[in-house]
């Protein structure tokens, strides 16, 4: 048998960075693949020391050749803020439906157990709260969100198909929002955002009236929570994410006491299809995995304040959205 050996796919982003550190940690081989339109090697250029780590730069979305044995797939690669997809949407369908497909192939042709990110964006703007797994959703599919929303919602479904059909090894964490170290500073989520705002000194932008509520798991219990279900033996789709909801003005609120900035809130328009809601019900992922989130929201945002702090200050000033257009093929 000898080590085991996982690929992650969206390895240079935030949570297939971290990934690829948990399952080094656990003595894992790790082979790593990104096609960097919203990675970044820094987030790995810790581990290309190790030889138990190897990086492919390759878009998932295009067949995927990985040389040699595969115990384990991870498929964590996709946009993942509203901003990306309305700069990037035919590259967020393309990952989430091409990309799986291929790399479903590729767990079948290993015969490797393959867990794909779902997302709680399934949900939709959920008329169901706090939302269980066995909620349909409320999508727009025409929507700035369906390109995100629908390309999850396909994977889910070939996924189950490939699970069902061909007898596949499969499994699917329904990610709600996760936080922490390496999030992009400009992807227009809410908690670089507002980090970024304050240490900038400018005004925190809530969008709407900021009483649409979200609920923040911190990277390390997300990471763990993964790490159960792809040892797990539970097929259908399992929420991961902490229960504990905060309403987004409540939350510029804590951000400007943590970072003590003397600035205030403005508010700004509250973008199509945001989610009045989301909260997750993990009831399942406590019975099956044995997991609860442990880490608090007061603890986790201190490590990720610090980490913001620690960029440097042409980072910092850098206020564009990263630049895609060079990786964009027409
Ligand atoms: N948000 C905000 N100000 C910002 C960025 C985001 O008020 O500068 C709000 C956004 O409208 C949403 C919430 O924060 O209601 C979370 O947004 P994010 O993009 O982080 O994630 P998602 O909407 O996908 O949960």
């Amino acid at each position: 048998m000898g080590v085991k050996r996982i690929l992650i796919t969206g390895a240079a982003g935030f949570l297939g960075s971290h990934l690829c550190d948990k399952f080094i940690a656990e003595g894992y081989h790790v082979i790593g693949m990104d096609n960097l339109i919203t990675g970044d090697l820094k987030n790995i250029s810790h581990l290309f020391k190790h030889a138990s780590f190897e990086f492919y730069h390759h878009d998932v979305t295009t067949f995927v050749h990985v040389p040699g044995r595969l115990d384990y797939i991870l498929h964590f690669a996709s946009p993942a803020s509203p901003i990306d997809y309305l700069k990037i949407p035919i590259q967020t369908l393309k990952v989430g439906s091409l990309g799986t497909h291929n790399l479903l192939g590729l767990a079948k042709e290993k015969n490797a157990r393959i867990l794909i990110a779902s997302t709680s964006e399934v949900y939709g703007d959920p008329q169901v709260h706090p939302q269980d797994e066995n909620y349909y959703g409320n999508v727009n599919t025409i929507g700035p969100r369906g390109v995100y929303d629908e390309a999850k919602r396909f994977q889910e479904s070939i996924t189950m198909a490939y699970h069902r059909f061909h007898g596949l090894e499969t499994r699917i964490a329904r990610i709600f929002n996760t936080y922490g170290p390496r999030m992009r500073l400009n992807d227009g989520r809410v908690i670089p955002a507002f980090i970024g705002q304050a240490l900038r000194g400018e005004d925190l932008t809530v969008f709407g009236d900021g009483s649409q509520t979200r609920s923040f798991c911190y990277i390390d219990d997300q990471v763990e929570g993964i790490f159960r279900l792809l040892l797990s033996d539970y097929v259908l789709p399992v929420n991961i994410g902490n229960p504990e909801e905060i309403s987004i003005k409540e939350f510029a609120e804590e951000i400007i006491a943590l970072t003590g900035t003397s600035q205030k809130i403005v508010y700004k328009e509250l973008p199509k299809d945001d989610p009045l809601q989301r909260q997750p019900n993990i009831a399942k992922a406590r019975e099956i995995l044995n997991w609860k989130p442990t880490v608090d929201r007061s603890e986790g945002m201190n490590s990720t304040y610090t980490y913001f702090k620690n960029l440097s200050l042409e980072e910092l000033q850098k206020k564009e959205h990263k630049d895609f257009t060079d990786h964009i093929r027409k």
